[in-house]
Protein backbone atom coordinates (compact mmCIF):
# COMPACT_ATOMS: atom_id res chain seq x y z
CA UNK A 1 0.00 0.00 0.00
CA UNK A 2 1.06 3.36 -0.79
CA UNK A 3 0.28 6.32 1.63
CA UNK A 4 0.32 9.73 0.42
CA UNK A 5 2.14 11.97 3.16
CA UNK A 6 2.36 15.93 4.08
CA UNK A 7 5.61 15.73 5.50
CA UNK A 8 6.58 18.95 6.45
CA UNK A 9 3.14 18.82 8.53
CA UNK A 10 4.11 15.32 10.05
CA UNK A 11 7.55 16.38 10.92
CA UNK A 12 5.91 19.27 12.69
CA UNK A 13 3.84 16.59 14.77
CA UNK A 14 6.39 13.78 15.45
CA UNK A 15 7.42 12.98 19.05
CA UNK A 16 11.20 13.61 20.05
CA UNK A 17 12.96 10.20 19.11
CA UNK A 18 11.14 9.80 15.77
CA UNK A 19 13.53 9.68 13.00
CA UNK A 20 11.89 10.59 9.88
CA UNK A 21 14.43 9.79 7.55
CA UNK A 22 15.02 5.91 9.00
CA UNK A 23 11.28 5.61 7.19
CA UNK A 24 12.05 7.15 3.02
CA UNK A 25 12.67 4.58 0.92
CA UNK A 26 11.71 1.46 0.30
CA UNK A 27 13.34 -2.07 1.07
CA UNK A 28 13.77 -1.50 5.28
CA UNK A 29 14.71 -4.06 6.22
CA UNK A 30 17.59 -7.03 6.59
CA UNK A 31 18.03 -6.99 3.07
CA UNK A 32 18.19 -3.13 3.33
CA UNK A 33 21.65 -1.18 3.60
CA UNK A 34 22.51 -1.89 7.55
CA UNK A 35 24.75 0.73 7.85
CA UNK A 36 21.91 3.49 6.93
CA UNK A 37 19.22 1.45 9.22
CA UNK A 38 22.00 1.92 12.15
CA UNK A 39 22.79 5.16 11.69
CA UNK A 40 19.09 5.92 11.70
CA UNK A 41 18.87 4.10 14.84
CA UNK A 42 21.57 6.25 16.48
CA UNK A 43 20.41 9.37 15.33
CA UNK A 44 17.05 8.75 16.92
CA UNK A 45 18.50 8.15 20.24
CA UNK A 46 19.70 4.27 20.29
CA UNK A 47 23.39 4.77 20.36
CA UNK A 48 24.07 3.27 23.81
CA UNK A 49 21.62 0.45 22.87
CA UNK A 50 23.58 -0.45 19.80
CA UNK A 51 27.39 0.05 21.88
CA UNK A 52 25.87 -2.10 24.53
CA UNK A 53 24.81 -5.00 21.61
CA UNK A 54 28.26 -4.25 19.89
CA UNK A 55 30.22 -4.86 23.54
CA UNK A 56 28.03 -8.09 24.25
CA UNK A 57 27.54 -9.71 21.03
CA UNK A 58 31.30 -8.71 18.89
CA UNK A 59 31.45 -9.30 15.13
CA UNK A 60 34.52 -10.61 13.42
CA UNK A 61 36.11 -12.15 11.72
CA UNK A 62 32.38 -11.66 9.61
CA UNK A 63 29.85 -9.54 10.34
CA UNK A 64 26.96 -11.19 10.81
CA UNK A 65 26.73 -14.85 10.24
CA UNK A 66 23.82 -16.64 7.66
CA UNK A 67 20.93 -17.47 9.72
CA UNK A 68 17.17 -16.79 10.53
CA UNK A 69 15.91 -13.15 11.90
CA UNK A 70 17.33 -12.81 15.39
CA UNK A 71 14.24 -11.22 16.87
CA UNK A 72 13.26 -15.01 16.88
CA UNK A 73 15.32 -15.67 19.56
CA UNK A 74 13.46 -13.25 21.72
CA UNK A 75 10.20 -14.10 20.70
CA UNK A 76 10.81 -17.80 21.32
CA UNK A 77 11.94 -17.32 24.61
CA UNK A 78 8.69 -15.00 25.36
CA UNK A 79 6.55 -17.32 23.88
CA UNK A 80 7.89 -19.93 25.75
CA UNK A 81 7.14 -18.48 29.26
CA UNK A 82 4.03 -18.85 31.44
CA UNK A 83 1.54 -16.02 31.70
CA UNK A 84 3.82 -13.57 29.66
CA UNK A 85 2.68 -11.94 26.17
CA UNK A 86 4.76 -11.14 23.44
CA UNK A 87 4.02 -8.27 21.02
CA UNK A 88 5.62 -7.13 18.17
CA UNK A 89 6.46 -4.02 16.76
CA UNK A 90 7.39 -4.25 13.35
CA UNK A 91 6.98 -4.53 8.96
CA UNK A 92 3.86 -7.09 7.82
CA UNK A 93 6.85 -8.66 6.16
CA UNK A 94 8.99 -9.86 9.40
CA UNK A 95 6.22 -10.15 11.57
CA UNK A 96 4.31 -12.86 9.20
CA UNK A 97 7.90 -14.61 9.17
CA UNK A 98 8.32 -14.65 12.58
CA UNK A 99 4.97 -15.49 13.65
CA UNK A 100 5.11 -18.65 10.95
CA UNK A 101 8.46 -19.80 12.14
CA UNK A 102 7.56 -19.70 16.02
CA UNK A 103 4.07 -21.70 15.32
CA UNK A 104 6.55 -24.29 13.41
CA UNK A 105 8.40 -24.70 16.26
CA UNK A 106 5.29 -25.07 18.03
CA UNK A 107 4.22 -22.12 19.77
CA UNK A 108 1.12 -22.39 21.80
CA UNK A 109 -0.38 -19.51 22.08
CA UNK A 110 -0.54 -15.61 20.27
CA UNK A 111 2.20 -13.25 19.28
CA UNK A 112 0.92 -10.30 19.61
CA UNK A 113 1.14 -7.37 17.00
CA UNK A 114 1.08 -4.08 16.60
CA UNK A 115 0.92 -3.23 12.88
CA UNK A 116 2.20 0.43 11.45
CA UNK A 117 1.98 2.28 8.33
CA UNK A 118 4.70 5.64 7.18
CA UNK A 119 2.46 8.17 9.06
CA UNK A 120 1.60 5.96 12.21
CA UNK A 121 5.85 5.98 12.15
CA UNK A 122 6.29 9.34 11.79
CA UNK A 123 3.67 11.24 13.50
CA UNK A 124 4.79 9.23 16.82
CA UNK A 125 0.79 7.51 16.99
CA UNK A 126 2.86 4.04 16.60
CA UNK A 127 3.80 4.42 20.00
CA UNK A 128 0.53 5.67 21.13
CA UNK A 129 -0.81 2.17 19.77
CA UNK A 130 1.70 0.02 21.44
CA UNK A 131 0.97 1.45 24.54
CA UNK A 132 -2.45 0.92 24.01
CA UNK A 133 -2.21 -2.19 23.54
CA UNK A 134 -0.02 -3.08 26.65
CA UNK A 135 -2.37 -1.37 28.42
CA UNK A 136 -5.11 -3.24 27.14
CA UNK A 137 -3.97 -6.39 27.43
CA UNK A 138 -2.34 -5.82 30.95
CA UNK A 139 -4.97 -7.93 33.27
CA UNK A 140 -2.47 -9.02 36.25
CA UNK A 141 -5.33 -12.51 35.90
CA UNK A 142 -3.70 -13.57 32.77
CA UNK A 143 -0.30 -12.15 32.97
CA UNK A 144 2.92 -11.64 34.85
CA UNK A 145 4.85 -9.94 32.12
CA UNK A 146 4.27 -8.48 28.44
CA UNK A 147 7.38 -8.20 26.14
CA UNK A 148 7.28 -5.83 23.68
CA UNK A 149 9.84 -6.42 20.71
CA UNK A 150 10.66 -3.51 18.25
CA UNK A 151 12.12 -5.17 14.72
CA UNK A 152 14.35 -3.48 12.47
CA UNK A 153 12.15 -0.29 11.25
CA UNK A 154 10.93 0.27 14.65
CA UNK A 155 13.90 0.95 16.23
CA UNK A 156 16.01 2.26 13.47
CA UNK A 157 13.21 5.12 13.75
CA UNK A 158 13.75 4.99 17.28
CA UNK A 159 10.13 4.11 18.87
CA UNK A 160 11.11 4.91 22.43
CA UNK A 161 9.78 1.43 24.31
CA UNK A 162 11.70 2.71 26.79
CA UNK A 163 9.12 5.14 27.45
CA UNK A 164 6.52 2.45 27.88
CA UNK A 165 5.10 2.75 32.21
CA UNK A 166 7.35 -0.20 33.66
CA UNK A 167 4.16 -1.97 35.19
CA UNK A 168 0.47 -1.79 34.92
CA UNK A 169 -1.15 -3.32 37.63
CA UNK A 170 1.38 -5.20 38.53
CA UNK A 171 2.23 -6.92 35.06
CA UNK A 172 5.90 -5.80 33.90
CA UNK A 173 6.16 -4.11 31.05
CA UNK A 174 9.77 -5.07 29.41
CA UNK A 175 10.52 -3.17 25.74
CA UNK A 176 13.53 -4.43 24.33
CA UNK A 177 15.07 -3.46 20.30
CA UNK A 178 16.09 -6.73 18.60
CA UNK A 179 17.06 -5.14 15.02
CA UNK A 180 19.11 -7.35 12.92
CA UNK A 181 21.67 -4.54 11.97
CA UNK A 182 22.43 -5.09 16.16
CA UNK A 183 21.90 -8.12 17.31
CA UNK A 184 24.10 -10.82 14.91
CA UNK A 185 22.27 -14.22 16.03
CA UNK A 186 18.64 -15.36 16.80
CA UNK A 187 20.99 -17.05 19.96
CA UNK A 188 22.32 -13.78 21.31
CA UNK A 189 18.80 -11.53 20.77
CA UNK A 190 17.44 -14.98 23.64
CA UNK A 191 19.97 -13.70 25.63
CA UNK A 192 18.77 -9.91 24.91
CA UNK A 193 15.28 -10.43 26.54
CA UNK A 194 16.48 -12.93 29.18
CA UNK A 195 18.69 -10.28 30.29
CA UNK A 196 16.29 -7.75 30.29
CA UNK A 197 14.41 -9.57 32.57
CA UNK A 198 16.59 -10.68 35.08
CA UNK A 199 17.55 -7.29 35.21
CA UNK A 200 13.90 -6.49 36.11
CA UNK A 201 13.78 -8.98 38.44
CA UNK A 202 17.10 -8.15 40.08
CA UNK A 203 15.82 -4.65 40.57
CA UNK A 204 12.79 -5.95 42.07
CA UNK A 205 14.39 -8.82 44.61
CA UNK A 206 16.34 -5.86 45.96
CA UNK A 207 13.64 -3.52 46.48
CA UNK A 208 11.89 -5.88 48.62
CA UNK A 209 9.99 -9.89 49.11
CA UNK A 210 9.52 -11.77 45.88
CA UNK A 211 7.53 -14.92 45.13
CA UNK A 212 9.47 -18.10 45.99
CA UNK A 213 9.87 -20.70 43.79
CA UNK A 214 6.70 -23.20 42.59
CA UNK A 215 8.39 -26.11 44.39
CA UNK A 216 9.98 -23.84 47.28
CA UNK A 217 13.64 -23.78 47.99
CA UNK A 218 16.05 -25.98 47.67
CA UNK A 219 17.05 -27.59 50.74
CA UNK A 220 20.67 -27.64 49.25
CA UNK A 221 22.55 -24.68 47.02
CA UNK A 222 21.52 -24.49 43.91
CA UNK A 223 23.19 -24.20 40.56
CA UNK A 224 21.44 -22.22 37.56
CA UNK A 225 21.73 -23.40 34.58
CA UNK A 226 22.27 -20.87 31.05
CA UNK A 227 20.92 -21.84 28.28
CA UNK A 228 17.80 -23.48 26.61
CA UNK A 229 19.07 -27.87 26.71
CA UNK A 230 17.10 -31.09 26.21
CA UNK A 231 14.29 -31.39 29.13
CA UNK A 232 16.56 -34.36 30.61
CA UNK A 233 19.49 -32.49 30.80
CA UNK A 234 19.01 -30.37 33.97
CA UNK A 235 17.90 -33.50 35.52
CA UNK A 236 20.82 -35.26 34.53
CA UNK A 237 23.07 -31.99 36.29
CA UNK A 238 20.86 -31.78 38.92
CA UNK A 239 22.55 -35.80 39.50
CA UNK A 240 25.83 -35.16 38.84
CA UNK A 241 25.71 -31.79 41.51
CA UNK A 242 23.61 -33.83 44.20
CA UNK A 243 27.00 -35.71 45.33
CA UNK A 244 28.51 -32.62 46.06
CA UNK A 245 25.56 -31.40 48.27
CA UNK A 246 24.42 -29.06 45.52
CA UNK A 247 21.24 -29.12 43.39
CA UNK A 248 20.30 -27.72 39.98
CA UNK A 249 18.46 -24.61 39.59
CA UNK A 250 15.93 -22.93 37.38
CA UNK A 251 17.68 -23.13 33.45
CA UNK A 252 17.81 -19.46 31.95
CA UNK A 253 15.85 -18.37 30.23
CA UNK A 254 13.31 -19.48 32.32
CA UNK A 255 9.62 -20.57 31.85
CA UNK A 256 8.05 -18.14 33.99
CA UNK A 257 8.94 -14.91 35.92
CA UNK A 258 8.89 -16.31 39.80
CA UNK A 259 12.28 -18.45 38.18
CA UNK A 260 14.23 -15.67 37.35
CA UNK A 261 14.35 -14.97 41.34
CA UNK A 262 15.52 -18.73 41.81
CA UNK A 263 18.01 -18.22 38.99
CA UNK A 264 19.34 -14.93 40.86
CA UNK A 265 19.40 -16.52 44.51
CA UNK A 266 21.40 -19.40 43.19
CA UNK A 267 24.91 -20.01 44.71
CA UNK A 268 26.71 -20.30 41.16
CA UNK A 269 25.60 -20.13 37.74
CA UNK A 270 26.31 -22.87 34.64
CA UNK A 271 26.90 -20.85 31.63
CA UNK A 272 25.98 -24.21 29.82
CA UNK A 273 25.64 -22.10 26.28
CA UNK A 274 28.20 -19.65 26.29
CA UNK A 275 26.69 -16.61 24.71
CA UNK A 276 24.27 -15.25 27.45
CA UNK A 277 26.47 -11.80 27.99
CA UNK A 278 23.76 -9.37 29.24
CA UNK A 279 22.82 -12.49 31.33
CA UNK A 280 25.80 -13.04 32.58
CA UNK A 281 26.08 -9.40 33.50
CA UNK A 282 22.96 -9.50 35.47
CA UNK A 283 24.26 -12.37 37.71
CA UNK A 284 27.63 -11.00 38.19
CA UNK A 285 25.72 -7.39 39.82
CA UNK A 286 24.03 -9.81 41.70
CA UNK A 287 27.20 -11.62 43.33
CA UNK A 288 27.00 -14.71 41.59
CA UNK A 289 29.92 -16.89 40.48
CA UNK A 290 30.04 -17.90 36.36
CA UNK A 291 31.63 -21.30 35.43
CA UNK A 292 31.82 -22.10 31.96
CA UNK A 293 32.11 -25.00 29.52
CA UNK A 294 29.65 -27.84 30.54
CA UNK A 295 29.51 -31.76 31.98
CA UNK A 296 30.01 -33.46 28.39
CA UNK A 297 31.94 -36.67 28.42
CA UNK A 298 34.27 -37.73 30.62
CA UNK A 299 37.01 -34.94 30.67
CA UNK A 300 34.44 -32.38 30.27
CA UNK A 301 32.37 -33.28 33.52
CA UNK A 302 35.48 -33.95 35.42
CA UNK A 303 36.88 -30.20 34.83
CA UNK A 304 33.17 -28.63 34.88
CA UNK A 305 32.60 -30.82 38.65
CA UNK A 306 35.77 -29.43 39.79
CA UNK A 307 35.17 -26.16 38.86
CA UNK A 308 31.50 -25.74 40.26
CA UNK A 309 32.45 -27.73 43.32
CA UNK A 310 34.95 -24.91 43.77
CA UNK A 311 33.20 -21.97 43.31
CA UNK A 312 30.75 -23.51 45.72
CA UNK A 313 33.13 -23.70 48.47
CA UNK A 314 32.26 -27.72 48.48
CA UNK A 315 35.48 -29.14 50.22
CA UNK A 316 38.19 -31.20 48.07
CA UNK A 317 37.88 -34.82 49.15
CA UNK A 318 33.61 -34.23 48.65
CA UNK A 319 34.81 -32.95 44.58
CA UNK A 320 37.15 -35.97 44.23
CA UNK A 321 34.49 -38.53 46.11
CA UNK A 322 31.87 -37.15 43.03
CA UNK A 323 34.73 -37.80 40.55
CA UNK A 324 35.23 -41.07 41.76
CA UNK A 325 31.55 -41.81 41.81
CA UNK A 326 30.10 -40.20 38.56
CA UNK A 327 33.45 -40.57 35.67
CA UNK A 328 33.60 -44.30 35.69
CA UNK A 329 29.84 -44.48 34.68
CA UNK A 330 30.35 -41.74 31.63
CA UNK A 331 33.73 -43.23 30.63
CA UNK A 332 32.02 -46.59 30.20
CA UNK A 333 28.99 -45.20 28.16
CA UNK A 334 31.63 -44.11 25.88
CA UNK A 335 33.28 -47.22 25.72
CA UNK A 336 30.03 -48.63 24.97
CA UNK A 337 29.24 -46.17 22.13
CA UNK A 338 31.96 -45.55 19.81
CA UNK A 339 31.80 -43.35 16.86
CA UNK A 340 34.08 -43.97 14.10
CA UNK A 341 34.49 -41.71 11.38
CA UNK A 342 35.16 -38.23 10.09
CA UNK A 343 32.52 -35.44 11.06
CA UNK A 344 32.38 -31.93 10.38
CA UNK A 345 30.58 -29.84 12.69
CA UNK A 346 28.69 -26.35 12.66
CA UNK A 347 25.26 -24.60 13.33
CA UNK A 348 24.26 -21.68 15.12
CA UNK A 349 22.73 -22.94 18.92
CA UNK A 350 25.82 -22.14 21.02
CA UNK A 351 26.43 -25.85 21.98
CA UNK A 352 28.65 -26.31 18.70
CA UNK A 353 31.98 -27.00 21.06
CA UNK A 354 30.17 -28.99 23.68
CA UNK A 355 29.03 -31.26 20.62
CA UNK A 356 32.19 -31.42 19.49
CA UNK A 357 33.92 -32.89 22.47
CA UNK A 358 31.63 -35.68 22.79
CA UNK A 359 32.30 -36.44 19.56
CA UNK A 360 35.63 -36.61 19.85
CA UNK A 361 35.23 -38.78 23.43
CA UNK A 362 33.63 -41.13 21.66
CA UNK A 363 36.48 -42.03 18.93
CA UNK A 364 35.33 -39.54 16.17
CA UNK A 365 37.46 -37.62 13.88
CA UNK A 366 36.29 -33.92 13.89
CA UNK A 367 38.83 -31.77 11.87
CA UNK A 368 36.28 -28.42 11.77
CA UNK A 369 33.74 -27.06 14.24
CA UNK A 370 31.86 -23.56 12.99
CA UNK A 371 29.51 -21.84 15.35
CA UNK A 372 28.11 -18.51 14.46
CA UNK A 373 28.26 -17.68 17.86
CA UNK A 374 31.07 -15.32 19.46
CA UNK A 375 34.12 -16.33 21.14
CA UNK A 376 33.25 -15.88 24.46
CA UNK A 377 35.31 -16.56 27.78
CA UNK A 378 32.84 -19.14 28.92
CA UNK A 379 33.74 -21.42 26.15
CA UNK A 380 37.70 -21.16 26.54
CA UNK A 381 38.19 -24.65 28.25
CA UNK A 382 36.10 -26.29 25.45
CA UNK A 383 38.12 -24.56 22.63
CA UNK A 384 41.35 -24.99 24.31
CA UNK A 385 40.34 -28.78 24.99
CA UNK A 386 39.21 -28.87 21.30
CA UNK A 387 42.15 -27.08 19.95
CA UNK A 388 44.95 -29.26 21.66
CA UNK A 389 43.27 -32.32 19.71
CA UNK A 390 43.39 -30.59 16.21
CA UNK A 391 39.90 -29.59 16.07
CA UNK A 392 39.76 -26.48 13.99
CA UNK A 393 37.32 -23.91 15.62
CA UNK A 394 35.73 -21.21 13.94
CA UNK A 395 33.49 -18.49 15.59
CA UNK A 396 31.15 -16.73 13.85
CA UNK A 397 31.53 -19.05 11.13
CA UNK A 398 29.66 -17.76 7.74
CA UNK A 399 27.91 -20.33 5.87
CA UNK A 400 31.42 -20.49 2.76
CA UNK A 401 33.28 -21.46 6.21
CA UNK A 402 30.92 -24.30 6.50
CA UNK A 403 31.09 -25.59 2.96
CA UNK A 404 34.71 -24.67 3.20
CA UNK A 405 35.16 -27.04 5.18
CA UNK A 406 33.00 -29.71 3.89
CA UNK A 407 35.05 -29.68 0.95
CA UNK A 408 38.14 -30.07 2.08
CA UNK A 409 37.78 -32.41 4.82
CA UNK A 410 35.52 -34.58 2.57
CA UNK A 411 33.92 -36.27 5.85
CA UNK A 412 31.94 -39.30 6.02
CA UNK A 413 29.19 -37.18 8.05
CA UNK A 414 28.20 -33.38 8.19
CA UNK A 415 26.25 -31.93 10.88
CA UNK A 416 25.61 -28.09 10.04
CA UNK A 417 22.77 -26.05 8.88
CA UNK A 418 20.21 -26.32 6.75
CA UNK A 419 22.51 -25.13 3.22
CA UNK A 420 24.94 -27.16 5.11
CA UNK A 421 23.42 -30.50 5.07
CA UNK A 422 21.98 -29.79 1.87
CA UNK A 423 25.18 -29.21 0.15
CA UNK A 424 26.52 -32.67 1.78
CA UNK A 425 23.58 -34.77 0.86
CA UNK A 426 23.91 -33.45 -3.11
CA UNK A 427 27.09 -34.73 -2.64
CA UNK A 428 26.11 -37.86 -1.45
CA UNK A 429 27.44 -37.27 1.92
CA UNK A 430 25.42 -38.45 4.51
CA UNK A 431 24.20 -35.19 7.00
CA UNK A 432 22.45 -34.17 10.39
CA UNK A 433 20.89 -30.78 10.88
CA UNK A 434 21.98 -29.63 13.93
CA UNK A 435 19.23 -27.86 15.44
CA UNK A 436 16.65 -30.83 14.76
CA UNK A 437 18.39 -33.33 15.29
CA UNK A 438 21.62 -32.65 17.58
CA UNK A 439 20.68 -29.76 19.95
CA UNK A 440 17.70 -31.38 20.67
CA UNK A 441 18.96 -34.95 21.77
CA UNK A 442 20.52 -35.29 25.96
CA UNK A 443 24.58 -34.68 25.96
CA UNK A 444 25.49 -34.20 29.58
CA UNK A 445 26.79 -36.57 31.56
CA UNK A 446 26.32 -40.91 30.87
CA UNK A 447 23.15 -39.78 29.33
CA UNK A 448 24.53 -38.08 26.47
CA UNK A 449 27.33 -40.23 25.44
CA UNK A 450 24.64 -42.77 24.61
CA UNK A 451 22.32 -40.73 22.79
CA UNK A 452 24.68 -39.01 20.75
CA UNK A 453 26.24 -41.99 19.46
CA UNK A 454 22.92 -43.63 18.70
CA UNK A 455 22.12 -41.14 16.16
CA UNK A 456 25.35 -40.39 14.66
CA UNK A 457 26.04 -43.87 14.13
CA UNK A 458 22.50 -44.40 12.63
CA UNK A 459 23.51 -41.22 10.12
CA UNK A 460 26.84 -42.58 9.58
CA UNK A 461 25.46 -45.87 8.21
CA UNK A 462 23.31 -44.28 5.53
CA UNK A 463 26.30 -43.93 3.15
CA UNK A 464 25.32 -47.08 0.93
CA UNK A 465 21.65 -45.94 0.72
CA UNK A 466 23.26 -42.41 -0.64
CA UNK A 467 25.81 -43.87 -3.15
CA UNK A 468 22.35 -45.82 -4.06
CA UNK A 469 20.43 -43.21 -4.70
CA UNK A 470 23.11 -40.97 -6.80
CA UNK A 471 23.75 -43.90 -8.61
CA UNK A 472 19.94 -44.18 -9.39
CA UNK A 473 19.64 -40.74 -10.38
CA UNK A 474 22.92 -40.45 -12.29
CA UNK A 475 22.83 -38.13 -15.30
CA UNK A 476 19.02 -36.60 -14.91
CA UNK A 477 21.27 -33.61 -14.69
CA UNK A 478 21.49 -31.06 -11.52
CA UNK A 479 21.17 -27.06 -11.07
CA UNK A 480 19.12 -25.42 -13.68
CA UNK A 481 19.30 -28.64 -15.77
CA UNK A 482 18.15 -30.64 -13.38
CA UNK A 483 15.05 -33.00 -14.53
CA UNK A 484 14.35 -35.10 -17.62
CA UNK A 485 14.45 -32.68 -20.95
CA UNK A 486 13.64 -33.20 -24.60
CA UNK A 487 15.93 -30.44 -25.16
CA UNK A 488 17.98 -29.60 -21.76
CA UNK A 489 17.35 -25.52 -20.61
CA UNK A 490 19.62 -23.17 -21.04
CA UNK A 491 20.88 -20.88 -18.20
CA UNK A 492 20.34 -17.16 -18.89
CA UNK A 493 22.57 -15.15 -17.12
CA UNK A 494 21.22 -11.64 -15.28
CA UNK A 495 21.14 -8.67 -18.25
CA UNK A 496 24.16 -6.62 -16.52
CA UNK A 497 26.07 -9.95 -16.59
CA UNK A 498 25.56 -10.57 -20.44
CA UNK A 499 28.34 -12.13 -21.04
CA UNK A 500 28.73 -14.77 -23.74
CA UNK A 501 26.94 -18.01 -22.62
CA UNK A 502 28.88 -20.94 -22.44
CA UNK A 503 28.04 -23.91 -23.99
CA UNK A 504 26.34 -26.21 -20.93
CA UNK A 505 29.19 -28.94 -21.02
CA UNK A 506 31.61 -26.47 -19.92
CA UNK A 507 29.21 -24.98 -16.80
CA UNK A 508 30.08 -25.43 -13.50
S1 LIG B 1 13.16 -7.77 11.80
FE1 LIG B 1 14.24 -9.61 11.09
S2 LIG B 1 13.22 -10.15 9.13
FE2 LIG B 1 12.66 -8.02 9.65
S3 LIG B 1 14.13 -6.72 8.58
FE3 LIG B 1 14.93 -7.08 10.65
S4 LIG B 1 16.29 -8.89 10.49
FE4 LIG B 1 14.99 -8.83 8.65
Amino acid sequence: MTVSLDITALRARRPEGIDLAATQGDGLGCHAGKDAMRAAAEAAGLSGTLEQYRKDYPAGPHDQPQSMCPAFGSLRVGLRMRRTMTILSGSACCVYGLTFTSHFYGARRSVGYVPFNSETLVTGKLFEDIREAVYASANPQDYDAIVVINLCVPTASGVPLRLLPKQIDGVRVIGIDVPGFGVPTHAEAKDVLAGAMLKFARSEAETGPVQAPRGGRSERPSVALLGEMFPADPVVIGALLEPLGLSAGPVVPTREWRELYGALDAAAVAAIHPFYTASIREFEAAGRPVIGSAPVGHDGTADWLEAIGNACDVPRDTIAAAKNRLLPAIRGALAASPIRGRITLSGYEGSELLVARLLVESGAEVPYVGTACPRTPWSEPDRVWLEERGVSVRYRASLEDDLAALDAFRPDLAIGTTPVVQKAKEAGTPALYFTNLISARPLMGAAGAGSLAKVVNAALANRPRFDAMRAFFEGVGTGHAAGIWQDVPVLKTAPKAAAPLKPIGEMV
